[in-house]
């Protein structure tokens, strides 16, 4: 057995070390290349494959269908890689998977010494359980699978490599630690951290990320474009941000889009800090930001008879699983609910769910319960989803998590 932490996995063999067999009429949405198979779909594996090792997915007729790497320790069985039967999963093949996405984002634009962009998004890049987030200089590795966290010792001389950052981190968070058979840990792998917060710049505006200690990598720039988009709607109007952690929309609100007083809320009192100090750094008169409870404080606002013309509503995701999408839409719908009803009439609700489990049109069955509930006409302006360093995988539709619905309110 691989010890299954970073630093002291042994180098993993290059071809496949054994296969794993399909049940009967599995193969289809492999075939389709889905890069995820489960357990459920397993018949059994053949040869001694270690976790952590190359393996090849063939169906129950022993017909090639796709290569990736074994991890019994999670129900997520075989994470797939490649549909090409000649192709191994070596140190060249890594490097192309990584080259590629990172030319895709030097092609939008996005990645240069200032700016904060997401250069490889896990299956929506072939590189699945891998991120690489990108401050300013400083590379941030989220190692979300023990595939990656066994080739971890190959895969971050070559990041720095390939991006020469000031410093190379690296993260296993803990729920993702848990699923994989991992342990939580992060560290270093190369360059050196900063003495000073890393500041890049979104739009013009600037943003100071903690590589460490903040949520996510960092800063959630999936967000990006639909700042800019929430802009265009807030000039001259009283607007509430929940959930704002470090102040991303209510910036931009306030500094792009010439919003006339915006309050920012988040349970946590380290973002709000920092929310205050980006206020400070960009100049944002106009923005006040308040550590408290979401549900609280649509409470507190609405027994003072407090009303605005722009809400925006980012909640952290309410579910991790399809099983949960139930219980998650009851929870969007009070809170959606609550916001339209402090919303004055002709007011603009921006309202987003990070949950994958939740589709769109879950969520849009939603609003319109809410237009119900609550007698107000919901118009839907803009259907947003993250930014395009952020894509989407046609074959892996759980890439799509993030979705941000621009709405009037008559
Ligand atoms: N809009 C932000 C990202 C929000 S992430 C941006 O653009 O950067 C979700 C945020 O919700 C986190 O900052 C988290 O601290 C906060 N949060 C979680 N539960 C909360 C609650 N019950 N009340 C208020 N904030 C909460």
């Amino acid at each position: 057995m691989n010890d299954p932490t970073i630093s002291d996995s042994p180098a993993p063999p290059q071809n496949a070390a054994g296969r794993v067999v399909l049940k009967p009429r599995k193969a289809q949405p492999f075939l389709a290349r889905h890069p995820w198979v489960f357990a459920s779909a397993v018949d059994r594996i053949e040869g001694d494959p270690q976790d952590g090792d190359v393996v090849d997915l063939v169906s129950d007729k022993g017909r090639f269908v796709a290569r990736g790497v074994l991890n019994r320790n999670s129900s997520l069985r075989v994470r797939l890689y490649t549909w090409d039967a000649n192709q191994p999963l070596d140190l060249s093949f890594w490097r192309r998977r990584l080259e590629d996405a990172f030319a895709m984002r030097r092609q939008l634009g996005l990645f240069s010494p200032q700016t904060g962009c997401r250069l490889a998004y896990s299956e929506a890049d072939g590189l699945s359980g891998l991120v690489v987030d990108w401050f300013a200089g400083h590379a941030v590795a989220q190692v979300n699978s023990l595939a990656m966290a066994a080739r971890w010792p190959q895969l971050a001389p070559l990041l720095a490599e390939l991006l020469q950052p000031l410093s190379l981190t690296f993260r296993i968070d803990k729920t993702i630690a848990s699923d994989e058979g991992l342990e939580t840990q992060h560290g270093l792998a190369h360059g050196a951290w900063p003495q000073e917060p890393v500041t890049v710049e979104e739009h013009g505006l600037r943003y100071q990320v903690d590589l460490l200690g903040g949520q996510k990598t960092g800063f959630y720039l999936d967000q990006r474009d639909n700042r800019l988009a929430v802009s265009r709607y807030v000039r001259d109007r009283r607007v509430l941000d929940l959930f704002c952690y470090t102040g991303g929309f209510s910036l931009a609100a306030a500094r792009l889009g010439g919003a006339r007083e915006v309050l920012g809320v988040d349970s946590s009192k380290k973002a709000i800090a920092a929310a205050q100090a980006h206020a400070a750094l960009n100049d944002a008169t106009q923005v006040r930001f308040e550590a408290r409870e979401a549900f609280e404080t649509l409470d507190a606002l609405q027994t003072q008879g407090q009303t605005f013309d722009a809400i925006i509503l980012d909640p952290p995701k309410f579910t991790r699983t399809r099983r949960g999408v139930g219980a998650a839409l009851q929870a969007y719908h009070r809170l959606n609910r609550r916001a339209v009803e402090l919303l004055a009439p002709g007011g603009i609700l921006v309202t987003c769910s990070c949950s994958g489990g939740v589709l769109r049109e879950d969520f849009l069955d939603m609003l319109s319960g809410v237009a119900q509930k609550t007698a107000r006409d919901v118009q839907v302006l803009e259907q947003r989803g993250a930014a395009p360093d952020h894509p989407v995988s046609a074959a892996c539709l759980e890439t799509e998590y993030l979705k941000c619905f621009i709405c009037r309110v008559a």
